[in-house]
């Protein structure tokens, strides 16, 4: 590989489209003519306003944002985000919630310092290998919101089917999914997406929210930060925004407008995964770990059934130049993240290399 790079399989944050860091190092050390590098530009300046309503309308460009939605980009990380959905959505106090995986269940255990919180549907019976059936749900009429986390990064389940709100507002965490497949905005009331699993530099969130829900009566108590208006009003420039970070997501908007937007690059998604599923599904040592039907493109879960096993392919794969498929620390086993800009000959790669371990191990 070019530069000595090599296919890393991280869960995030993760690999970046090559193309994307050769535009970012040519305009290193004087930004298009500015005599600068975007980390030293005032985020007030003419140069960097261009940089972020320029992202703002490439992402809306491809995700087919309506008119009434605000685009905001949030410091925080994910993280925050489990506290700001619940602070600025409950206006009743009540919300719905799918536990389908770690993630969820961190967004469950944030929600319930604010309000009553109802976990209308789990898989947790079965070790969140799949999304449960959320067609019917018994949905309170006085609830604010019904929450779910749309790709479980660590447990690897993705919604196929989004729920049944019942005329309640949907939100979703997009984390580990964001921009790898096209997205109907119009069926949900907030969408937000940690950046640094599929799209850049850690330490932000984008969140996508109806203007209907922004509000101007949240306690006192909630922090100026922490209130979705506070960004939309100030177009995400009430204090110094994560500079870089946009500056980087907006390459990566442009980059994936320039290969054919999300419908293209969902092909690419579909064509790489089935890669490895199909060789996990024809190996007689390897096996995926979660239900079929809900098995997410992005993040890859799977076994040896052996935990000794295990921790000889991490070993053995990245003596070949495969970092980091190490499942996560609490379910352990194995994980390939395969995110939009792994490419596929990295996972045909890393398929051949498991392919020789299982040749070696039989
Ligand atoms: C990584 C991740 C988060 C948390 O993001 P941080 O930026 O680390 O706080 C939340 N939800 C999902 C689905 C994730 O993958």
């Amino acid at each position: 590989m070019k530069y000595d790079r090599i296919y890393n399989f991280s869960a995030g944050p993760a690999m970046m489209p090559e193309s994307v860091l050769e535009e970012i190092r040519d305009e290193m050390m004087n930004y298009r003519g500015s005599g600068m590098c975007v980390m030293e530009m005032s985020h007030r300046s003419k140069v960097f306003e261009e940089i972020l309503h320029e992202a703002e309308a490439d992402l809306r460009d491809l995700m087919g944002i309506p008119d009434n939605y605000k685009v905001l980009f949030v410091q925080g990380g994910g993280t925050l985000q489990f506290a700001m959905v619940p602070m600025n959505l409950m206006k009743n106090g009540v919300a719905c919630y799918v536990e389908t995986g770690a993630w969820s269940k961190k967004a469950i255990a944030e929600a319930k310092k604010y309000g009553d919180v109802h976990v209308v549907a789990s898989s947790k019976d079965r070790n969140y290998t799949y999304i449960p059936d959320c067609s019917d749900l018994d949905i309170p009429d006085n609830t604010d919101y019904v929450y779910i986390c749309e790709n479980e990064t660590i447990h690897g389940v993705t919604w196929q089917t989004l729920p049944n709100t019942k005329g309640h507002v949907l939100v979703s965490d997009q984390s580990s999914m964001f921009l790898s497949q096209p997205c109907d905005v119009s069926k949900y009331g907030l969408i937000w997406g940690g950046v640094q699993k599929n799209v850049g530099p850690a330490g932000m969130a984008v969140v996508i929210i109806r203007e209907d829900l922004l509000r101007d009566d949240l306690p006192s108590y909630v922090p100026i930060y922490m209130n979705y208006k506070t960004h939309a009003d100030s177009d995400s420039l009430y204090n110094t925004p994560n500079c870089w970070a946009i500056y980087c997501c907006g390459k990566v908007f442009q980059y994936l407008k320039r290969i054919g937007g999300l419908e293209a690059m969902h092909q690419r998604n579909i064509e790489k995964a089935k890669v490895l599923y199909d060789f996990l599904d024809s190996s007689k040592l390897f096996k995926g770990a979660v239900e079929k039907e809900f098995r997410s493109l992005m993040n890859v879960p799977f076994v040896t059934g052996d935990a000794d096993l295990d921790a000889k392919v991490v070993a053995y794969t990245k003596a070949a130049g495969f970092e980091n498929l190490k499942g996560h620390r609490t379910v352990g086993g194995l994980r390939a993240s395969i995110y939009n800009a792994m490419p596929k000959e990295g996972v045909e790669a890393m398929v051949e290399c498991l392919k020789k371990f299982e040749a070696e191990n039989a």
